[in-house]
């Protein structure tokens, strides 16, 4: 062998421990130089006993050793080695070639054969062998560790399921579930379907298989699950964004899950803000045409009455002209907080319009309603409001037909408003049937 170009398992030699273990004192003196020559460091012993607690000692990279010494032989000393390390290359020399040996050798998990008398060339075939093998393994290692290092360092929670499996989870993701490790977290027999909830609160699956499909399913739709955290502010439950990047031809999944408590409290503002009367704080006529789809949808279904109210201010305008603008949005206001506060609360009340409100109330008959709507067509009149002091509404009652629309049921009650502003305003009318 020339120095000359040096190969990666040559140069990885350089850097390697070799442990030879052999009692004949010539073959020591043949062979030490060569390994010398080649390895970065030779650890001489002359029989097995002597050989183990050398490589206990000094955890050598590979070791090299005859089989036949006393004390304890090459293949003992092999098999206790192999009880701790599956992984150090172990070259045996022998001359030995008969089929027992070898057999033993092989369930020994012996990684390479010379045979003696032993060429010096043909035994740094073999430690180049090993030395390349423990390279590839090394980088292979390093690898693996640079890429848990990256996961790791990631603030987005992470996982690889792997044939039905959890594979890894990533440091942030431990955090959050309260586990120093992967190993300790399989070990407590907790399925982290059990950690997993639907946007609507609903469990996941906690089989392994059910968990991954469900998460998968998530991931390619709306993408947002809650996970069960003890530190969490909101119910112990914390919403994430998943995604999902499939890794076909490992057949692995990694799931990443990104914190989106933020987003999901701005969404919320958003929603109340969306569906909110500005100047009153009641509902928008937005948010009442939602409710009343529902409930006329389940009025119909099970049966059960539904009426509305629809309550208009009268000579409003004057309001406005007489005292100006402010003062009618006050106006406004007060009229918006009394009725609000007159209601039950599976009741809705709305801003339809202007100085239009609307009452939608579930399981409530036409009759109820309208004593509801005489109810507070008192109120308003008895009240005294600062500056404009008195005022009066006029009220429509109608309740829910057959198979009313939303357009059909307002229509009606506005129909009866229009009769009670007709008939004098500060009245409440009534219309129970479609005409
Ligand atoms: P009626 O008794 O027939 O209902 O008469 P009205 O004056 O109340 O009805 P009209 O529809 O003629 O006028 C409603 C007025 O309400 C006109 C409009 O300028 C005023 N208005 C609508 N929205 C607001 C608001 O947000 N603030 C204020 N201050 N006035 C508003
Ligand atoms: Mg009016
Ligand atoms: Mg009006």
């Amino acid at each position: 062998m020339t120095n000359s170009s040096h190969t990666p398992d040559q140069e990885f030699l350089k850097n390697l421990t070799v442990l030879f273990v052999e009692d004949d004192p010539d073959i020591h003196r043949l062979l030490d130089r060569v390994i010398l020559r080649h390895a970065g460091t030779l650890i001489t012993a002359h029989n097995g006993q002597e050989g183990y607690e050398l490589y206990l000692a000094k955890k050598p990279d590979i070791i090299v050793t005859d089989i036949l010494m006393p004390t304890l032989d090459g293949l003992a000393m092999t098999g206790k080695i192999r009880e701790s390390d599956t992984e150090i290359p172990i070259i045996v020399t022998t001359a030995h070639n008969d089929e027992a040996y070898f057999l033993q050798s092989i369930d020994l998990g012996i990684d390479r054969y010379v045979l003696k008398p032993t060429h010096p060339e043909i035994l740094l075939k073999a430690l180049y062998h090993c030395a390349r093998a423990l390279w590839r393994r090394r980088e292979q290692e390093s690898a693996n560790r640079y890429v848990r290092f990256i996961l790791d360092i990631q603030p987005n929670l992470l996982l690889v399921a792997a044939h039905g499996h959890l594979e890894y989870i990533n440091r942030a993701f431990l955090n959050l579930l309260g586990y120093s490790s992967l190993e300790t977290f399989l070990a407590s027999g907790t399925s982290l379907g059990e950690f997993l909830r639907h946007r609507s609160g609903e469990p996941f699956p906690p089989q392994p298989d059910g968990w991954m499909h469900a998460l998968l399913q998530v991931a390619r739709e709306h993408g947002i699950v809650q996970l069960r955290c003890q530190e969490s502010e909101q119910n112990g439950s914390i919403p994430f964004a998943v995604t999902c990047n499939a890794l076909p031809e490992l057949q692995r999944y990694l799931f990443s899950f990104s914190d989106v408590t933020h987003l999901e409290k701005e969404k919320r503002q958003l929603e109340v803000q969306a569906f909110t009367d500005a100047l009153t704080g009641v509902c928008n006529r937005a948010r009442l045409q939602g409710v009343l789809n529902v409930e006329i949808r389940r009025s119909q279904r099970h049966e059960i009455p539904l009426a509305i109210i629809l309550c208009d201010i009268d000579h409003f305008k004057r309001i406005n002209d007489q005292f100006g603008h402010q003062v009618g949005d006050d106006v406004l206001r007060q009229v918006a907080h009394l009725m609000a506060s007159n209601i039950r609360a599976e009741d809705t009340l709305a801003r339809w319009g202007g100085e239009e409100f609307m009452i939608v109330s579930p399981q409530n008959d036409l009759e109820n309603m309208r004593q509801l709507a005489e109810k507070l067509r008192a109120l308003i009149e008895h009240t005294r409001f600062p500056t404009v002091e008195r005022i009066t509404c006029s009220f429509g009652v109608a309740q829910r037909q057959g198979e009313d629309t939303m357009r059909e049921l307002t229509e009606r009650a506005d129909q009866a408003l229009y009769a009670a502003k007709n008939g004098g305003r500060n009245r409440v009318e009534v219309i129970d049937h479609p005409n």
